[in-house]
């Protein structure tokens, strides 16, 4: 087990997936590099048995998968989930902000990010962008990363706030703007990012119709610790997750069935959208791969309920400062293996039997793991595994690295258990 390779790659992938759209591209060209066959979402699936492909959802969204030589009597279908969303900053239309001599770039919260840990930061930009074309139903599309510090968001001096230190709320409007430039040409101050965007692309400014940018942590990723065990990186959740997807799809190793890596976008604001993991993108290409296999319908119902879907996202290690905050039962640390999570308010979507399943897996590929319940008077996260297992009638659980700081610019997890979720994945696809 080469930890230290395997939390490079990590590292790397994270430097690639600045946003959903940057990171399903980085997820699209690995799995091109390793030989799977591109399918176009409203085009012909021209699948046969043997068979490895992705299909580009919507830009944002990624479904990859093998198709085995033959279908088995049972146990068909499985699938590893994640998503390629990170909670962040998105730029709004008519972003120029002007005050004195300052140009700023007005933002909304994408998610629930930790605040104040965006502040004093090196940000970059990235996302989409629409341009005018000559067919009115398809505008030109580009993907655009600027890959180079651009915006940061001062703190304010503690000298003109004496009370810092007592805790001061970020106003989402006012407090959250990033400062882009000094004006220094009095012509182009009211559309001074456009015409910066619009160069970056090297398109004409009125070129441009519509975008969806995204702000990002330009930190690099960095081993942390004695022994370099920890890593602290932006954007882990949920990297982590869909690294092991595009590594555990590309490895898999079974002969029969049909092995799926859906990474979705939107976890962070609900799942709630034609690319996110409440969409029924999945069942539609799952029931048309199946047509195109020759199965009827009652088959690939029958194949569906008889699913496995694996919902991997990352999970709370016990925090060293504010240990109380976790489960007395259910400690989890960091580098000591896969978290399986639980709620009795089913918030993830794991039961007995699917957890169950997942240990033995474990046992029989040597993989470490732990398990997760949150603290009875505390609040619960969720996954994209609930609303992911209302559309898809299937056995289902939920788990994913241990790590501190979730949602910060900046998270922190152990070197260790990249290797294990790895492991894990590769079983599920090879078992
Ligand atoms: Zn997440």
């Amino acid at each position: 087990m080469d930890f230290r390779k395997t939390a490079e790659r990590l590292i790397d992938t994270c430097n690639a997936s600045t946003c959903s759209f940057t990171s399903a591209r980085y997820a699209m060209k690995r799995l091109s590099e390793a030989g799977f066959e591109s399918l176009d979402l409203t085009g012909d699936f021209n699948v046969q048995f043997g068979g490895r492909y992705y299909v580009n959802v919507f830009d944002s969204s990624v479904i990859a998968f093998t198709i085995g030589k033959k279908f088995a009597d049972n146990n068909n279908i499985r699938i590893a989930a994640s998503h390629t969303d990170h909670p962040c900053l998105a730029i709004k239309p008519n972003p120029e902000m002007l005050v004195k001599e300052y140009g700023r770039i007005n933002v909304e919260v994408y998610g629930g990010p930790i605040l104040n840990t965006w502040l004093d930061r090196p940000l970059s930009v990235a996302g989409r962008v629409s341009l005018k074309s000559d067919n009115v139903f398809a505008p030109e599309k580009k993907i655009v990363d600027f890959d180079r510090p651009v915006f940061t968001i001062p703190n304010l001096a503690i000298h003109m706030n004496r009370k810092i230190n007592e805790g001061i709320e970020l106003n989402r409007q006012t407090d959250m703007i990033p400062l882009a430039t000094v004006i220094e040409d009095e012509l182009n101050k009211n559309d001074f990012f456009m015409e910066y965007l619009a160069k970056e692309l090297s398109v004409a400014k009125d070129d441009i119709l519509d975008f969806e940018l995204y702000v990002y942590n330009y930190d690099k990723g960095q081993f942390v610790g004695l022994n370099e065990e920890f890593i602290s990186c932006p954007r882990l959740d949920n990297t982590t997750s869909v690294e092991s997807c595009v590594q555990g799809i590309i490895n898999a190793g079974r002969e029969e069935g049909f092995n799926i890596a859906a990474m979705f976008d939107n976890e962070e604001v609900g799942n709630r959208t034609k690319q996110g993991a409440a969409s029924s993108v999945l069942t539609i290409i799952m029931e048309r791969v199946y047509a195109k296999l020759g199965f009827d319908r009652d088959r690939y119902l029958r194949d569906l309920t008889d699913g496995f879907l694996l919902s991997i996202d990352v999970a709370h290690a016990c925090h060293p400062n504010r240990s109380e905050k976790a489960d007395p039962t259910n400690v989890n640390i960091l580098n000591q293996g896969v978290i399986i999570k639980r709620a009795a308010s089913q918030t993830y979507a794991t039961d007995c039997e699917s957890v169950g399943i997942i240990e033995q897996l474990c046992h029989k590929y040597d993989v470490k793991y732990q398990k997760f319940a949150n603290r009875s008077d505390g609040t619960t996260g969720s996954t994209l595994g609930s609303p992911a297992s209302t559309l898809m009638a299937m056995k289902a659980v939920d788990i994913g690295i241990p790590m501190l700081a979730m949602h910060s610019a900046r998270e922190m997890m152990g070197v260790k258990d990249q290797v294990y979720l790895e492991q894990l994945v590769n079983a599920f696809f090879t078992e």
